[in-house]
Formats: structure tokens, C-alpha cells, sequence
């Protein structure tokens, strides 16, 4: 037996006073331990050999320890040192548990090596990612009553994490007969539509968004794909290593349920999980960002106030804005398709030859709209259409338009990240905040177009607090700053984006919040805060500090990063970062 069985106190405690590093596998009485991790686990076993590690399951439910674990069936694995906790890993897939384990298996060793001193660890909740990101497709699939029952939800969530899909969010959840009627409402025709509403509320559910590791991918037919057709019979002859055919036993109880299309997606995550967002601001704005590069022969010419008026004439906001020196390599890059040109020494010398100036537009169909107003890279061509902005503004004996606009969206983000790369930042919602203000504040984040690439709620050890706040050691008010921040439960978020560090104290406002109502009313402070110690918020003061302060809150469970994914795209400029043609 690979893993010890624990189902009451007394083994639990037996578990505790084993020496070396036990891996537990939290699981609920109704769903069962997690029977496919088994074969990863013994693989590491075989591999490692070590007599220090151990394996074990536990039911939450007859665990004291276990408390905070119950009713919630996310994989959970618990690493005990010496009966020490000493790490925490949700929802994790085999690869990220083997590296975990062996991460850990090192530290208890060396540990001993030092004398058996270990670092306790504070279990964290982690928070699950509240919406879609960008750019992927996402589908709401349902683990039924049938296989729930079975006690099957754990091996198949394990399934679906091996097979490539992400799960966003999970809950389980029983539907109520008028739920699963409003659910199924466009099969009330169907004569099946009454025994369907009966078995669907006859248990609990597990409801889940996916979308797929690959933003490739369109998760929809993906998981139409991995559950296989709807009749059992027929999924065991055609698929049978689909998940209707290992679970399911009839048409009805089939197992699982997938999203049938875009528009069913979108009703049905809208039906289980109303505040869940899809990221990308939807029809109703469809505000757009471009790049816009005008090269160093212009920027010479002190034009540079000339086109700004033009690009505020046409309706655009400048976001962001910063001069560059490219270096050749760069501008290889970026002209990649005129490096056999016979101009190209000329075009090369010219790019270097002072600092390009790059703006990020933003506007409506930006990227469109920014293309039409330079005209053809060409300028021949762009002197014959019509006088836009390109040709009004040519440089000396070259051919090609001194202003640049992206190719396309997708193009736009890349160039944007080359010349404005993200920042991190750590926002802290602090606890007297966290009940009134809390959504707000993280619908306010968004809206502002941070993405929030890491978060998780915890109340600060007093170490953590103190070395959060460091810098002022010295002050009078720390030891009071240090105990408020103890005193509940914040939310830590990594925030994500150009220039993300200032403008995360733009946005939060003065320290004081009397002051921060004076100066900048709209600010969070100003309308959260109540004094200069419950101020609502903090932010990192710089980069350096944001650096550090992500590493105290988020490097310790160096996993968490593969826990919630966020795209974050390489600025691959060779591919997209051409002059139209
Ligand atoms: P922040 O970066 O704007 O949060 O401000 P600081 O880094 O200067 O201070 C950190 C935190 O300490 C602030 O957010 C306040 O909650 C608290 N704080 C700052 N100054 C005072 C003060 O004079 N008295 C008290 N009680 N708290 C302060
Ligand atoms: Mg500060």
C-alpha cells in the first residue's frame, strides 16, 4: 500500500509523529481519494527511493485539522515535515505535484542536515481566477449526480487537468428542480425534459468553466470532443476511452455535460457563475490600442507636436509614451522584410540614428483607424491615394513612411509589450476594506485595464507584516501599522501591466485619506479610507519594492504561479512587427 489510510484522529496523529516528509491527499467522504495520482506517486516513489517520504490520504471530513478543506472538493495535497506543515498545493497537475514533492523532499533534508528546523507555512485559500482571460475560448462543463455519487468527481477532474484543460473556476453545487428546469429549458419539448430535471436535481453537481492550456485551442469542441457522444452505448462502441464511456451507464446518466456552443457557454457561465467576467471589455466599448512608432529622421525635425495634434484630432488618447534608441538587432527585427532591399543600410542607419518615439494609442477600432490616417507604408503610394498623415510628413530620400501603426490587434499587443513591458505590482486590500469595498475595488483594478495575474487572501503573520512594511522600521506608527495588518483576513493581488507600479498609487491616492479627498477625490483612499492607518489599500513604492514584496507574499509557494495561469504573451517581434506594405 502506497499511502496510508487516515479516516480518524488517532491515525491523523500517528501521521503527525511520523519522521520525514508525508504527502497528503485531502479528499471529501463523498468523492473519495484521488485514485489517478496514485500511479504519479508511486512513479516518484520509485525514482526518489527516499525512507523519508511518505504518502497518505485523509478525509477532511473526520479530520479536526482538516476543517478548512471540507465541502470543497479542489485537489488538495498537505506536505507534513515531522508533522509540520510545510506546504500547501491546489489543484495542481501530476508534473507540478512531482516537482513539488521532490522541491520539498530536498528542504526536509537539508533541514535535518541543519538541525530539523522548518518553516511552518500559513495555509492559504487560494482564490479562484474570476474570469476568463483574454483571448480564450471557455466552455461550462458538469460533472453530473450520476458519476458524483459514483464518487468518480476527483479521477475525472484529474482527467480533465492530464488532457489540457484549465479549470477557471469550480463549484459544487445541487440544482434545485426549477433550476434544472430553467436550465434545460430548450429541451422542454423533448420527452425525456422531465426525467432529465428530476435526475439533474437529484444530487449534488459539479460545475466547472474550463478553457484549454493551449489559447489555441478551442476548448469547445475540445470537451464535446473528450466527453463523446451522448448515448453511452454509443460512446462505448465509437470513443471508448471518453469520459461517457467510463462513466456514464445510460443515455440519461451520461455523466457529464458540456457547453453546446459559444452562445450556450455564455448562458449557461452567466446562469452558474454571474459574476464571473470575460476579460476584453465585450461589444459595448471595444476600446482598442495600437502602436505607433515615428521613426528618428521625424522626431528630429521637431514635428513631433504636429502629429500629436493630428492624433488627438483624430479622436485618440495617448496612453503611454516613451522614446527609444533601438539598437540594429532591433531594427532588423523590426524591418526584417526589407533587409535585402537596397535601402536597407540606409533605413538601419537612419533608425539608430537618434531615439524613435513610441506612443500606445487608444481609441475605438484603434488599430483600424490609426492604419487609415498613415496611409501606405509606401509613399509613392501614399502621395497618390490622398494626403494622410504618412505623406504629409516625408523624410528626405526614404522611401518608407515615417510613421508606423500595427498590423493588427494582435500584433498591437505584441509591439506594445516590446516597448512598454508589463510591470508587477502588489495591491493589498486590506481587511477593514475587504467586506464593503472588496468587489468594487477589484471591478475598479480591471476596469483600468490591470490584469490580476496572481491573488489570494490571507491574514498576515506578524513577520510578514513586518517585513512587508520594513522601510519603516524606525517610524512610531509601525508597531501599530504592523498589528492592524494582522488583525484580518486581505486580499494579496499581483497586478499586471505597463507602468503598473505608478499607477497602482495613482489609483489608490494619497497615504492620507483626508488628504487624498482634497486632492484627488476620486481616488480609492479618498472614498475608502477612514484614516491615514486604515487607508483601504497599499501598493508597492517602486519596482524594486513591488520585486520584493510579490517575492515575500507569492515567492514562497513558488508554485503558485502555475497554479493561475495567465497568458502573457512573448514579444516575438519578428513575426508581427513589419511595416504595412
Ligand atoms: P503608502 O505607501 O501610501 O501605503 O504609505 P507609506 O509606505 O508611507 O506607509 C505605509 C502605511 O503606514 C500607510 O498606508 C498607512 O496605513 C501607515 N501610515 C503611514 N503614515 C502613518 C502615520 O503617520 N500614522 C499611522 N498611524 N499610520 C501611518
Ligand atoms: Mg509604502
Amino acid at each position: 500500500m502506497l499511502q496510508v489510510s487516515i479516516t480518524n484522529q488517532k491515525q491523523w496523529e500517528k501521521m503527525l509523529a511520523t519522521k520525514g516528509l508525508t504527502v497528503v491527499d485531502v479528499y471529501q467522504k463523498w468523492c473519495g481519494p484521488c485514485k489517478p495520482i496514485v500511479k504519479h506517486l508511486r512513479k516518484v516513489k520509485n525514482e526518489l527511493g527516499d525512507v523519508l517520504l511518505h504518502f497518505a490520504t485523509a478525509e477532511a471530513d473526520s479530520i479536526e485539522d482538516l476543517k478548512m478543506f471540507r465541502g470543497k472538493c479542489i485537489p488538495t495535497f498537505l506536505f507534513y515535515a515531522d508533522g509540520m506543515l510545510v506546504g500547501v498545493l491546489q489543484r495542481a497537475n501530476p508534473p507540478l505535484l512531482q516537482r513539488t514533492i521532490v522541491k520539498q523532499l530536498a528542504k526536509e533534508k537539508q533541514s535535518l542536515n541543519e538541525g530539523g528546523q522548518h518553516k511552518p507555512v500559513r495555509i492559504v485559500q487560494l482564490q479562484r481566477l474570476k474570469y476568463v482571460p483574454a483571448g480564450k475560448s471557455y466552455t461550462v462543463a458538469i460533472i453530473k449526480p450520476d458519476a458524483v455519487s459514483h464518487r468518480k468527481t476527483n479521477e475525472i477532474i484529474m482527467k480533465i487537468q492530464e488532457s489540457g484543460f484549465e479549470i477557471l473556476a469550480h463549484k459544487k453545487h445541487t440544482l434545485t428542480e426549477a433550476e434544472a428546469r430553467r436550465f434545460y429549458q430548450h429541451k422542454a419539448e423533448e420527452p425525456c425534459f422531465q426525467d432529465l430535471v428530476q435526475f439533474m436535481s437529484s444530487g449534488h453537481c459539479h460545475i466547472l468553466v474550463l478553457s484549454h492550456t493551449d489559447s489555441s485551442v478551442n476548448v469547445l469542441p475540445a470537451w464535446l470532443e473528450f466527453m463523446g457522444p451522448t448515448d453511452v452505448s454509443e460512446a462505448r462502441r465509437a470513443k471508448p476511452e471518453c469520459l461517457r464511456a467510463q462513466y456514464g451507464t445510460e443515455t440519461l446518466h451520461n455523466a457529464v455535460h458540456g457547453s453546446e456552443d459559444s452562445n450556450h457557454a455564455s448562458r449557461e457561465l452567466a446562469f452558474f457563475f454571474p459574476n464571473f467576467r470575460v476579460e476584453q471589455d465585450g461589444e459595448e466599448e471595444r476600446v482598442e490600442r495600437t502602436l505607433a512608432l515615428i521613426r528618428p529622421g521625424l522626431a528630429r525635425e521637431n514635428r513631433g507636436a504636429e502629429i500629436l495634434a493630428q492624433i488627438h484630432k483624430s479622436g485618440f488618447t495617448v496612453s503611454l509614451q516613451r522614446e527609444v534608441m533601438l539598437t540594429e538587432e532591433q531594427v532588423r527585427l523590426l524591418y526584417f522584410k526589407y533587409v535585402n532591399e537596397d535601402y536597407f543600410p540606409a533605413l538601419l542607419q537612419s533608425m539608430t540614428s537618434g531615439p524613435v518615439a513610441a506612443m500606445v494609442l487608444a481609441g475605438k477600432e484603434a488599430v483600424h483607424h490609426w492604419k487609415n490616417i498613415i496611409g501606405p507604408s509606401d509613399l509613392d503610394k501614399a502621395k497618390a491615394e490622398n494626403p494622410d498623415l504618412g505623406a504629409q510628413f516625408p523624410v528626405e530620400n526614404e522611401p518608407i513612411s515615417h510613421i508606423h501603426g500595427s498590423e493588427n490587434q494582435e500584433a498591437a499587443e505584441r509591439e506594445i509589450s516590446f516597448f512598454f513591458p508589463k510591470q508587477n505590482t502588489l495591491a493589498v486590500i486590506k481587511h477593514e476594506a475587504m467586506e464593503q469595498h472588496r468587489e468594487t475595488i477589484l471591478e475598479e483594478i480591471r476596469d483600468r485595464g490591470f490584469s490580476v495575474t496572481q491573488q489570494k487572501e490571507m491574514v498576515p503573520s506578524r513577520e510578514l507584516a513586518e517585513e512587508l512594511y520594513k522601510e519603516h522600521k524606525e517610524k512610531p506608527f509601525f508597531n501599530q501599522l504592523v498589528d492592524y495588518m494582522c488583525q484580518g483576513p486581505c486580499l494579496m493581488l499581483v497586478l499586471t501591466k505597463e507602468n503598473a507600479v505608478e499607477e497602482w498609487r495613482v489609483m489608490m491616492g494619497p497615504s492620507d485619506p483626508a488628504k487624498a479627498k482634497e486632492t484627488s477625490p476620486e481616488s480609492l483612499r479618498a472614498r475608502f479610507g477612514s484614516d491615514i492607518l486604515q487607508n483601504s489599500v497599499h501598493g508597492s513604492s517602486n519596482v524594486q519594492h513591488a520585486e520584493e514584496e510579490i517575492q515575500l507574499i507569492f515567492g514562497d509557494i513558488s508554485t503558485e504561479e502555475e497554479l493561475i495561469r495567465v497568458p502573457q504573451e512573448n514579444p516575438r517581434m519578428h513575426e508581427n512587427m513589419q511595416p504595412e506594405q
